[in-house]
């Protein structure tokens, strides 16, 4: 099948390479479209998202490659909107991943995903060295953000469980997942499948994990295959392993965007 990737970094949040050089890749592998979906601006951690100044540059960039290469790709604009940003202009945007990178506690932001570290000092110092109330605080935001937002994409559902600092397997973290994924198909039933940790060789399975992919099945939820990439090389990575594990799962479709609308493609 002809790929599509809506979940794409550029040098406009922390991305390696330009949106033309990514553009180029993706024509290069013959791919149906390309979303870029740079960081929002997070006030509270600069490290990531697009600078406020820099809003129009991106908007401008990406709607300059859509008419220049409308014969040969769709291009897309959206945005991996963090929970605790605020988005103020929506309608710039063609779709926009909802993610949640931090837990909140008290004031203070703590990221979910920087490190194993972060992840284990947080987990002590906050959930009494109980990673299942953590994972519960996590699912908690995310769901809350995801019904806040209304975003058209759940991004990296379980980023939680990034460094397996938690059982996955346990009934207690199954339940915890099930019951957050249950509430936030209820915004949106587009869900991606994110290649990104096998990509960064921090997990051997994407994002969701098989259980969730089971459930996001029953429930009649809708997968959007996404690698994450950071580097054009990475533009479809684990893309066909993850065709295969979808198929072994039961999908017999994901989801790509076509002529501004979001639809289904035979695996
Ligand atoms: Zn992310
Ligand atoms: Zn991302």
């Amino acid at each position: 099948m002809r790929y599509s990737n809506l979940h794409t970094h550029t040098i406009f949040s922390d991305g390696r390479y330009t949106p033309e050089e990514n553009v180029l890749e993706a024509v290069k592998r013959n791919m149906t479209s390309i979303g870029f979906s740079d960081h929002s601006y997070t006030d509270f951690d600069l490290r990531f998202g697009i600078r406020p100044q820099n809003t129009a540059a991106y908007v401008r960039e990406i709607r300059r490659l859509q008419k220049k290469y409308k014969d040969e790709l769709e291009i897309y604009l959206g945005i991996e909107l963090d929970g605790f940003s605020k988005l103020e202009n929506r309608e710039l945007y063609d779709y926009i991943i909802g993610d949640c990178h931090y837990i909140k506690i008290g004031d203070e932001y703590f990221t979910v995903d920087d490190s194993r570290e972060e992840q284990q000092e947080v987990i002590d110092k906050y959930f009494g060295g109980n990673p299942l109330g953590y994972a519960k605080a996590y699912f908690d935001i995310y769901t809350e953000k995801t019904i806040q937002n209304k975003p058209d994409i759940l991004g990296h559902f379980d980023l939680v469980a990034k460094f397996d600092l938690m059982d996955e397997n346990s009934n207690v973290y199954k339940s915890i997942a099930s019951q957050a994924l249950a509430e936030c198909l209820k915004v949106t039933p587009f869900i991606e499948l994110n290649t990104g940790p096998v990509c960064r060789r921090v997990r051997k399975v994407p994002y969701p994990t098989v259980f969730i992919l089971k459930e996001i099945l029953r429930r009649k939820g809708k997968i959007v295959l996404s690698s994450d990439s950071h580097e054009i090389e990475n533009m479809t990575f684990w893309f066909d392993e993850a065709v295969s594990l979808l198929k072994s799962v039961g999908f017999k479709s994901v989801v790509q965007m076509k002529n501004n609308k979001f639809e289904e493609t035979g695996l």
